[in-house]
């Protein structure tokens, strides 16, 4: 069965946008989008219409960087430590997700491979793909190490792997430094692991096909992992101690030239921090993103969903961070969408309107690209060819 989207403005790729356009999906698949016309010759003679004479069809919003067991509150931990079901929460703030044009989302931490049992419930029902790491890896009462996934030695490295692995894992993720929401354990500037562990973790995450999410706010921490060979670095604040960073450029060089991605994590959340710490303190703070920009590394849309105020189902005000720091929306949109798939592997699965790619579809009254609140006004979401 044929499905056949019209819409005012249809943006296969951000950069290449097509006025009077349609997209055709078939059995999941996208077979064509473009103009209009010649769209629409190509399908079947009672293909299912949705016609969108205002809007603008787009590919599927990524999110690389949530959390599903938790549940954006101030007392998130507190829910978290305290339940021992988080399998209805998880799935409700997934379905948050895909209704606010999400396609694709990746878990980045959780307990007792919630992120595996939440994809396998949603079997046959439509929810955005679902990547998850299962438990990151950590030092014993290091970051996140709530989430039982503490190690100290070798072996217990490659046994989580293994484990994780087991479990589904998509990919590996290892907490290189520390963070802001453990109490004692290493601080964020500092590093919970070395280069040579850096590089076990990455070396026995290959032998299962696995890529590495390194967790890195340190300078140091960062340096090591893109010296392992991870494949994405999340945070990627490059601090130095509490209120220092050292942006080091050959780290960033490193890792445009070995196609290391960054993940900034910033959720809506920026606005409050501009508020409370001001326009030049926090211009500094995630100048970190056009610099990486500038250096060619490419940017992944993440957000850290499931921390306090990080709420699940507004991706835009999110995305309205790179706009604030000057961004083109033009980059923002490809960010969100091509970018976050390259970087999650995924680049000939979806990320874009072209044909043999997943329809992931995202339709919007107005046009994102005069104005990113049009992506609060989801007309239609296509998960893998299913209507949300
Ligand atoms: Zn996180």
């Amino acid at each position: 069965m044929d499905t056949v989207i019209t819409a005012g403005r249809v943006l296969p790729r951000p950069s290449a946008p097509v006025e009077d356009g349609a997209v055709l999906v078939r059995d999941g698949v996208i077979v064509a989008a473009g103009p209009r016309a010649d769209v629409v010759a190509q399908a079947g003679p009672d293909a299912v219409r949705h016609d969108f004479p205002t809007g603008t069809a787009l590919a599927g919003l990524f999110n690389v960087h949530v959390h599903l067991a938790f549940d954006a509150s101030r007392e998130m931990l507190a829910h978290f430590s305290e339940s021992d079901d988080l399998l209805e929460g998880a799935r409700s703030r997934l379905t948050s997700m895909l209704r606010s044009g999400v396609t694709t989302v990746r878990d980045l931490g959780d307990r007792g491979h919630l992120g595996a049992a939440v994809r396998r419930s949603f079997a046959g029902e439509v929810a955005p793909r679902l990547l998850v790491s299962g438990p990151p890896i950590t030092v014993p009462g290091g970051h996140c190490h709530f989430f039982g996934g503490e190690v100290s030695s070798d072996d217990e490295i490659r046994a989580l792997i293994d484990a994780n692995a087991a479990a589904g894992a998509d990919v590996i993720k290892v907490m290189a430094s520390g963070g802001q929401i453990t109490e004692g354990g290493a601080d964020m500037w500092e590093s919970q692991f070395d280069a040579r562990q850096l590089s076990l973790v990455v070396a026995h995450a290959a032998t299962h096909g696995l890529p590495v999410a390194a967790h890195a706010h340190g300078a140091d921490a960062i340096e090591a992992a893109v010296e392992a060979g991870v494949s994405t670095v999340e945070h990627c604040s490059f601090l130095t101690g509490p209120r220092s960073s050292d942006r080091r450029d050959a780290v960033a060089a490193k890792m445009a030239a070995d196609g290391i991605s960054a993940c900034s994590t910033s959720s809506r959340n920026w606005r409050v921090i501009v508020e409370k710490l001001g326009d030049e303190v926090a211009q500094a703070m995630y100048g970190r993103l056009p610099w990486l920009e500038e250096h060619g590394v490419r940017l992944l849309s993440g957000t850290d969903a499931g921390l306090p105020g990080s709420v699940f189902d507004d991706p835009v005000g999110a995305l309205e961070l790179y706009e604030w720091l000057g961004f083109p929306r033009r980059r923002i949109l490809e960010i969100a969408t091509e970018d976050s798939a390259a970087g999650l592997g995924l680049g000939s699965v979806t990320g874009r309107l072209e044909a043999g790619l997943t329809a992931d579809v995202l339709v919007v009254e107005g046009d994102p690209l005069a104005s990113l609140s049009a992506l609060r006004n989801p007309l239609l979401v296509l998960a893998q060819g299913r209507e949300a």
